[in-house]
């Protein structure tokens, strides 16, 4: 069954709200087995509302809104809806008690409007508001069905989980089951071609490719009468997927690579130092964005200056003069340094030009990563071509958790000499 999902609310057309009740939504509809066909969101003016009910309800089986259900005049769904699917308002006993009841536990005295929080459509299914006063609904009207929810997330979370969900899952005949996998190295289009044979012949499952700020995200989804057996097709699906591009997959579970590289380590027992330059930081702090990182990583260094990387790090100042301080050797010899003062098992540095501007002769968006674990240390040069300053450190760091995560998956390739991975890693 295709599904409309309204928002309403002049907040949300502002810009002042994000409509984060949507996204929430789509999610949790999509699983059930539900096609979300359309997002619409509109102001608290009734003309407009009325319009937008009378589109959902031509291209839709369903309709999903949030919003509106106070006790305010600009408060209009309920009416509206109403009205739109031809049934009258009447005062719902129960519910009026529930808001007196309300009201009385908090000694508030209840106005007027308050008392409209409890008229609701004729024949339709209440839905009780344990966490707020606005009581929503599910209403069908010759198969047509319109479920109203509050547009606090709270109120609304609770309400689609306690009241909504079963209300649909009368509806829902088919299940969805769909796996989020994360990868990096590979580009979209690079990505799309690899897999063209299995997207193009895509029926069920789906296969569809973001591009995530520096990744690639693939979705594989299926829609089937059988839970299990759409489970099966995802997995069939991976595997298939896994054959073509699995260098590339680093979570088949939606994961950021920071949390997939410090639960290797702390599952592993191995512990991990870094020295850094043009992240300012970003690496170290991302190590510790993940809980239980206390367990595996004990020391970070922002060596911003090349006096700092001589005095912190034991740069050797004849390294700096014969390489830059934006050089291979310079990197490997903040990795080497870290890791001897920290005594951890594998340390990451990296030394580079963020931008805007050039630097030292390099352009901005070039940078070393130094790395040393066991008997081996090397480099790896990334070149991103770009001058936004944000977008390097933050593919930097990306760069970073990448090798780490290589070195633990043994992928990190053997060489006696430092592997300088080209221009354009
Ligand atoms: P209330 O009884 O609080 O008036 P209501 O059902 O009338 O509930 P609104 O007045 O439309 O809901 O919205 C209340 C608040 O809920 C908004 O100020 C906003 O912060 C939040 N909200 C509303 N719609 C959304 C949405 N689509 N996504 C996220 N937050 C929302
Ligand atoms: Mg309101």
């Amino acid at each position: 069954m295709d599904v409309s999902i309204i928002a309403v609310g002049t907040e949300l057309l502002f810009g002042q709200t994000v409509n984060t009740n949507a996204s929430y939504l789509s999610n949790k509809l999509n699983l059930m087995g539900f096609n979300v066909m359309y997002h619409f969101v509109v102001g608290d003016n009734q003309g407009r509302l009325q319009a937008v009910i009378n589109r959902a309800m031509t291209d839709s089986d369903i309709m999903v809104f949030t919003g509106g259900l106070g006790p305010t005049q600009d408060d209009l769904t309920k009416e509206t809806v109403a009205s739109a699917m031809g049934v009258p308002l009447v005062r719902d006993q129960e519910c009026l008690k529930e808001i007196e009841d309300f009201f009385k536990s908090r000694g508030h005295d209840m106005t007027e409007n308050n008392y409209k929080q409890a008229d609701l459509p004729e024949g339709c299914t209440v839905f009780h508001n344990k966490v707020g006063t606005a009581p929503g609904f599910g209403l069908d009207v010759n198969g047509k069905i319109a479920i109203c929810l509050p547009g606090p997330p709270r109120e609304m979370t609770w309400m689609f989980e306690h009241c909504a969900r079963p209300f649909l899952e009368d509806y829902s005949h088919r299940a969805m089951c769909y796996r989020v996998i994360r990868t990096i190295g590979i580009g979209e289009s690079e990505l799309e071609t690899v897999l063209l044979p299995l997207i193009d012949e895509q029926q069920d499952p789906t296969i569809a490719t973001y591009a995530k700020e520096g990744e690639c995200t693939l979705r594989i989804a299926s829609q089937r009468d059988d839970p299990a057996e759409a489970l099966r097709a995802v997995d069939e699906m991976t595997g298939l997927v896994t054959k073509l591009i699995g260098k590339y997959i680093y979570s088949y579970e939606d994961k950021p690579l920071n949390q997939v590289v410090v639960e290797k380590l702390i599952e592993r027992g191995i512990t991990i130092s870094c020295a850094e330059s043009c992240t300012g930081g970003k690496f170290a702090a991302s190590i510790t964005d993940i809980p239980g990182a206390s367990g595996v990583f004990s020391h970070g260094a922002v060596t911003y200056s090349p006096q700092a990387k001589m005095d912190v790090l034991g740069v050797k100042k004849d390294t700096l003069e014969r390489y830059t301080v934006v050089s291979r050797e310079t990197a490997i010899e903040m990795a080497r340094g870290i890791r001897m003062s920290s005594g951890s098992d594998i340390s990451v540095s990296i030394t580079g030009v963020a931008g805007p501007d050039p630097s030292d002769g390099y352009p901005a968006g070039t940078a070393y990563i130094g790395y040393s674990y066991g008997n081996r240390e090397g480099c790896m040069k990334v070149s991103t071509g770009r001058g936004s300053r944000r977008w390097n450190r933050h593919y930097f760091t990306l760069r970073m958790f990448k090798i780490v995560n290589e070195i633990l998956d043994n992928a990190v390739e053997e060489s006696e000499e430092i592997p300088d991975r080209g221009e354009n890693e």
